[in-house]
């Protein structure tokens, strides 16, 4: 029979709704053979993931997912995939990234005031912290503002609130200083883990040479491999993504990109469209992993 995994998603430690334990909990139960934690900017999730993945007896995959610079109105993901929760080069950055939120966050609250839409930052954070022990990190990100917006009445939907107010052609949107994709791919690397393009098709080329030129040059900057399969891709992506992993020696992954209530439409393990991510995708991941491990402890000797 075959067996299934979901290499990207997000918990209470960044956007998602379920905590860490809920999801490795609901991924046991949908049957699934192994999960990875990707909370974007932080690794705050991964302790207790691990924990419990051990604990239901379930292959678990540290991760994170890194915001990189690139021209509107794309967005460029950078996954990290075993990564160390202990590497001080993943808290460095984490803190970075959080200070960079932490400017933007008040901007784009204070815009939508503005705009006639009353929420304030402590609501936002209200939202961002209220399935978290008290004083715990959060990573707060748009769909914390989203939600306080669907409280507050200005809006129907968090679908709503990035179409008219969020997204990067809405009316509050604000960009937030980002990493170059060298640095999220070095700093990934630093942290002992892989780095993985996220949903390629976020990039927004206007065609496949431009993707693939894109694809060349994060490969050139160490890319490991490139999520093939992913909520927003249909068949034709699927089968261009593939294409890449060949072509440039990536490996092809993949993830539902789950967050819980915030992307409601998006089910573990399945992701939007019932595609679905065979267990070699994992094992191909390890694989890498382990001969880079090799890789560097021989370079380190020398
Ligand atoms: P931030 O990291 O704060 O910039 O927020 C980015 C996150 O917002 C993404 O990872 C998604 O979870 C979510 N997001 C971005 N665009 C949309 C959209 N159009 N609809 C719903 N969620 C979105
Ligand atoms: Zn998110
Ligand atoms: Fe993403
Ligand atoms: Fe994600």
């Amino acid at each position: 029979m075959t067996q299934f995994v979901d290499l990207h998603t997000h918990s209470t430690a960044s956007d998602g709704t379920y905590s860490p334990t809920e999801l490795i909990r609901a991924a046991k139960a949908c049957g699934l053979a192994g999960i990875a934690l990707t909370d974007h900017d932080t690794g705050n999730g991964l302790k207790e993931a691990v924990a419990e993945a051990e604990k239901v007896g379930m292959r678990f995959v540290p991760g994170i997912e890194i915001s990189a610079e690139f021209p509107l109105p794309g967005t460029l993901h950078i996954l990290g995939h075993f990564v160390d929760p202990d590497a001080p080069g993943l808290h460095r950055m984490s803190k970075i990234l959080l200070e960079s939120r932490n400017a933007r966050n008040p901007l784009i609250v204070r815009r939508l005031n503005e705009l006639g839409c009353k929420i304030t930052m402590e609501q936002v954070r209200g939202v961002a912290t209220e399935k978290v022990p008290v004083g715990a990190a959060v990573v707060v990100g748009r769909p914390h503002i989203a939600e306080a917006l669907v409280r507050a009445g200005c809006v129907a939907s968090i679908r709503q609130a990035f179409d008219v107010y969020l997204g990067t052609t809405g009316s509050a949107y604000f960009p937030k200083e980002r990493l170059t994709p060298r640095q999220a791919i070095e700093c990934i690397h630093e942290a002992g883990g892989l780095a993985t393009v996220a949903h390629p098709v976020q990039l927004r080329c206007e065609n496949a040479a431009h993707l693939a030129t894109i694809v060349n040059h994060l490969a050139e900057a160490g890319l490991d491999g490139i999520e093939v399969w992913h909520s927003d891709h249909n068949n034709r992506a699927v089968t261009l993504m593939l294409e890449l992993a060949e072509k440039y020696h990536l490996v092809p992954t993949g993830g539902s990109d789950f967050h819980g209530r915030h992307k409601a439409d998006v089910v573990l393990g399945h992701g939007r469209r019932n595609v679905k991510v065979a267990v070699e995708a994992l094992d191909r991941l390890e694989e890498r992993w382990r001969q880079r491990g090799k890789y560097v402890a021989k370079s380190s000797n020398r």
